[in-house]
């Protein structure tokens, strides 16, 4: 597929029909029609004044929460280099890349002694993910912590966003998608590095426990409808272990759909819309896609 625009020249990486199946968690999906990998600020912002204005962007950090489709991305998907991956802990916070791991975070945080961020050590994400989708889990959520966020418009301008400028809701914010998360400052608490290790294994051990953390997944299908659990109402329409194609509804924990080695993107897909139909009837509750889902259906392109 030759891209219909001119790719940008930059410092980082450039290609054309690249591969997305590499990247993405589930493994499936069919190729961006460019990709780039600037390595930093300035790097990010020479892209932007070279992208003409109508081609469509689509940012992504490690795809944990993202269905890309078998059609491919029209347009330039972007990922952040390594220049976005710093992390450092000054006093009481932590600064981290938004191309840095939520991990890697905790683990620092860990390190200087600073307690409140371990839920991110259970999120296979980068920190432009977790901002994106206020990530959260056992209790906690970036909004919880965040500080504050430096993010890129369009037009290569940096701003910085305070927390309360995100407008944060369950699993999204206000913000809108037409910004670029460049880095955040969270704030830890004081707490010894043992104790902030121990909360984070016990964190690990559930997860292992309750979720096919190995498998070709995209973590909860679902959002959780207020006052419910998604997972609760799939396993009372009988969705547990449900298969279409390759795709398969987590015997383990079923907001979880899982690719068993040959699930294209479409088989997926159509199996999260057929557990929401048998969900409705079985229950009356309408469930909402927590899976961004990016592409068209179909073949690739020839
Ligand atoms: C096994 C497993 C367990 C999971 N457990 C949890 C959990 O407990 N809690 C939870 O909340 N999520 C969970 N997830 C989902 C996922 O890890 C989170 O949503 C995570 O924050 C996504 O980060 P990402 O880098 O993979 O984002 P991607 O999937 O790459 O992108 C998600 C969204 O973020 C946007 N985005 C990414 N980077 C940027 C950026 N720099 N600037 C602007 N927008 C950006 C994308 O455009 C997209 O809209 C899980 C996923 C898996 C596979």
């Amino acid at each position: 597929m030759t891209p219909r625009f001119p790719l940008p020249c930059i410092r980082g990486r450039v290609s054309a029909a690249a591969p997305l199946d590499r990247i993405t968690w589930f493994r499936v999906g069919g190729p961006a029609e460019a990709m780039a990998r600037p390595l930093d600020r300035p790097d990010l912002q020479a892209l932007l004044m070279q992208l003409p204005g109508d081609v469509p962007l689509t940012v992504l950090g490690v795809a944990s929460n993202t269905l890309v489709r078998d059609g491919g991305v029209d347009g330039l998907v972007l990922r952040l280099g390594r220049g976005f991956a710093d992390i450092r802990a000054e006093g009481d916070t932590v600064f981290a890349g938004a191309a840095a791991l939520c991990a890697n975070v905790a683990r620092a945080a860990a390190d200087a002694g600073l307690g409140g961020l371990e839920f991110l050590s259970g999120i296979p994400g980068t920190v432009g993910g977790a901002l994106a989708m206020n990530a959260g889990a056992y209790g906690r959520e970036t909004a919880d912590v965040l500080l504050d966020a430096d993010a890129m418009t369009r037009q290569g301008e940096i701003e910085r966003l305070f927390n309360a400028d995100f407008g944060f809701r369950y699993r999204g914010n206000e913000v809108g998608r037409d910004r670029i998360f460049l880095s955040a400052r969270f704030r830890g608490v004081r707490r010894p590095a043992e104790e902030v290790r121990a909360a984070m294994a016990e964190i690990a051990a559930a997860r292992e426990a309750s979720q096919p953390i190995r498998s070709r997944t995209g973590g909860s299908t679902f959002r959780n409808p207020a006052g419910a659990s998604a997972w609760e109402l799939i396993d009372r329409a009988g969705c547990r272990g449900l298969k279409r194609g390759g795709a398969m509804v987590s015997e383990m924990h079923c907001n979880f759909l899982v690719n068993t080695g040959s699930a294209s993107a479409a088989d997926l897909e159509d199996l999260a819309e057929d557990v929401r139909a048998r969900v409705r009837a079985a229950t009356g509750v309408g469930l909402d896609w927590e899976i961004e889902r990016v592409g068209r259906r179909g073949g690739p392109p020839a």
